[in-house]
């Protein structure tokens, strides 16, 4: 009947009435917080397999908010993104990771995740090159990460923004490998420094497919002179079995969590290999 039908299309638009203002307010919260800088770098130690030795870490994104609550960049990132704000945000991030940096005892690496809009956006380069100026941050020790569903949305700027920040020092290094729709394309079109070998095949690297997989992964990047990381490796059977394979460098929970500036300074302080 149609009061039935009436009645129903009144709650739903009730309920997409009540998500578009839970979105909206969930948008105006982050656009402060970008402003504000009210988010914060953490970062997660990526080591040599072999011995422990910290080569570098991985900069990623937390929103601690009032209460104490720390949110995780899968809450915020897509909003961010939404709102156009991804370059104010990865900045304001990298200027705070170049602070800390000063306080570390050794000039590790930094490794920092762009997505292909940010790179897109003519301005990165410029704006990112004043940054290490005036932070004196050295563009050597700067790691850029991308995935290669990223790649795939590339457009000539984004290509331009890779190949100036290489040009200025920085290592190129692609995310998520093997996750994607065209590694080997990729791997011709830009010079890569490293790879980080998916969690996904690190993980199931017992099995007899994905080690497979695994070793094709780490020939491949011999054969082509760059680096291997292998990422998610919580457990040490998993850091065992790919000291056997050769994988040079790996990330995850068995050696390093994510976390905050303080924590990591006083961690390479200890000057202990994880
Ligand atoms: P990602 O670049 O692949 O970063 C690695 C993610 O794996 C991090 O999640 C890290 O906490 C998690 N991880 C590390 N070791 C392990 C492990 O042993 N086991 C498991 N299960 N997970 C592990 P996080 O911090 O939640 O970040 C998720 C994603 O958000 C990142 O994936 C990256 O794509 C994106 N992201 C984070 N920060 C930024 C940022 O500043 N800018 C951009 N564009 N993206 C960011
Ligand atoms: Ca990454
Ligand atoms: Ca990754
Ligand atoms: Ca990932």
């Amino acid at each position: 009947s149609r009061g039935a039908e009436g009645a129903r299309t009144i709650l739903f638009e009730a309920r997409m009435d009540r998500e578009l203002r839970l979105e909206a307010a969930m948008e105006a919260d982050v656009k402060a917080a970008v402003a504000g800088e009210a988010m914060v770098p953490w970062f997660q130690p990526v080591v040599e397999t072999a011995t422990g030795v910290i080569f570098g870490v991985e900069m990623l994104a937390r929103w601690p908010r009032e209460g104490g609550e720390i949110v995780g960049p899968g809450e915020f990132i897509p909003v961010v993104e939404r709102l156009g704000l991804m370059n104010e945000l990865t900045l304001s991030l990298m200027r705070q990771a170049f602070r800390s940096a000063r306080d570390w005892p050794r000039d590790i690496h930094l490794g920092v995740n762009f997505s292909a809009s940010q790179l897109n956006e003519g301005t990165l380069p410029p704006r990112l090159l004043s940054l290490l100026q005036e932070e004196d941050f050295d563009p050597h020790r700067l790691e850029v990460e991308v995935t290669e569903d990223a790649l795939l949305n590339y457009e000539g700027a984004a290509m331009n923004a890779l190949n100036t920040l290489r040009e200025l020092g920085a290592s190129l290094v692609i995310d998520d490998f093997g996750m994607g729709y065209s590694s080997f394309s990729q791997l011709r079109t830009l010079a890569f420094d490293r790879l980080k070998i998916d969690r996904s095949f690190v993980q199931g690297m017992r099995g007899e497919l994905d080690g497979r997989i695994v070793d094709a992964m780490i020939g491949l990047a011999s054969g082509l002179g760059i680096d291997v990381v292998a990422e998610g490796v919580e457990e040490e059977w998993m850091a065992r079995l790919l000291v056997e394979k050769g994988c040079r460098f790996a990330q995850g929970f068995h050696f390093a969590r994510p976390m905050p500036a303080d924590r990591l300074a006083r961690l390479l302080a200890g000057g202990r290999p994880l």
